[in-house]
């Protein structure tokens, strides 16, 4: 219930309205209630703005954005954004019981009790304690800061939570602690999730379908199980043979060649052709089709075929 389907020129809303940053080609994806889609790709490929398209922090200056299936049909989910710098994102000057109280008081609830139960009932649902709420952001670690993010993100009731790269910052071993929490918060409250990431390790375990973007548009959208089995896109098979091996620390790792270009000058044809192992001649002239199969999509001239077992 996710749909842009025109290209994109996106706008940010506040400060600086008229500054146009990035185009967002044909994005359109549907997200099943309950479930976890992973946008995945280096920087500078769009995933950001699509994120932030979806909370209505930018609003698209060209084509649409709709969502369907939400409670009150055809209005607006109720979105949440969880950034990826839980140091950035917590005002350092407020008490963490204000912090989580504020969007509660955006409810319109005034009742300092009724505020003061339900900030308890937030800090114990991320695993902090009720005395927590009387600390400064700065006595926290980043995943205990990352839990606070959640608990304010939870504090309107949403139902659907945009997550911008939640772990990237924090040590892997905590990582893990904060996926789980997410994971169980989702099945608890039913919650729906976008999780943006430049790792396609991090989101394996962590989404139900991954949609790869490169250099604003989706190149592969799979159910993850299928997309890391059977990548399709030359560039998914790159991303998957980059992520180091846990057993095989030691191995040479392959390096993803070149830069990313320049969303403002992309390349012509297939934008991903000056980097791909697989490049024809068509490749340079004719940009590639988001084709659909089988509950999967590829955008390539010469998507690549299963092994054969
Ligand atoms: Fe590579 Fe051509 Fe496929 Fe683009 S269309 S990914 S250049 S094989
Ligand atoms: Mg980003």
């Amino acid at each position: 219930w996710f749909d842009a389907s025109e290209p994109w020129l996106v706008r940010m809303l506040g400060r600086k309205p008229k500054r146009t940053l990035k185009a967002v080609d044909g994005v359109s994806f549907a997200v099943p209630r309950g479930s976890t889609f992973a946008i995945v790709g280096e920087s500078g490929c769009g995933k950001s703005t699509i994120a932030r398209l979806a909370v209505g922090l930018y609003t698209p200056t060209n084509g649409s954005l709709t969502y369907s299936g939400g409670a009150g049909s055809g209005g607006r989910m109720r979105v949440q954004m969880i950034f990826q710098d839980p140091y950035a994102s917590l005002n350092p000057r407020w008490r963490v019981k204000d912090i989580i109280a504020e969007p509660i008081r955006e409810l319109g609830i005034r009742k300092g009790a009724a505020i003061g139960k339900r900030v308890d009932e937030l800090l114990g649902l991320v695993g902090l304690m009720r005395g927590d709420g009387e600390k400064y952001p700065h006595a926290f670690s980043g995943g205990q800061r990352q839990r606070i993010s959640i608990a304010r993100a939870l504090a309107t009731e949403p139902e659907f939570l945009v997550c911008d790269e939640p772990t990237s910052a924090l040590d892997v071993s905590v990582q893990a602690q904060i996926l789980n929490l997410m994971k169980e918060i989702q099945g608890q409250f039913h919650l729906t999730y976008m999780f943006i990431s430049h790792n396609l390790a991090v989101v394996r375990h962590a989404s139900d379908h991954i949609a790869v973007m490169y250099l604003g548009g989706i190149v592969e959208q799979a159910p993850t199980e299928q997309l890391f089995r059977n990548p399709r896109h030359p560039y998914t098979r790159l991303l998957i043979d980059t992520i180091p091996d846990l057993e095989a620390p030691n191995r040479q790792r392959k390096q993803l060649a070149g830069e990313v270009p320049s969303p403002l000058d992309p390349p012509s044809g297939c934008r991903f052709h000056p980097r791909c192992p697989q490049a024809q001649d068509i490749c340079k002239r004719v940009a590639p089709a988001l084709e659909e199969q089988n509950g999967r999509r590829v955008a390539c001239h010469f998507p690549l075929q299963p092994a054969t077992p």
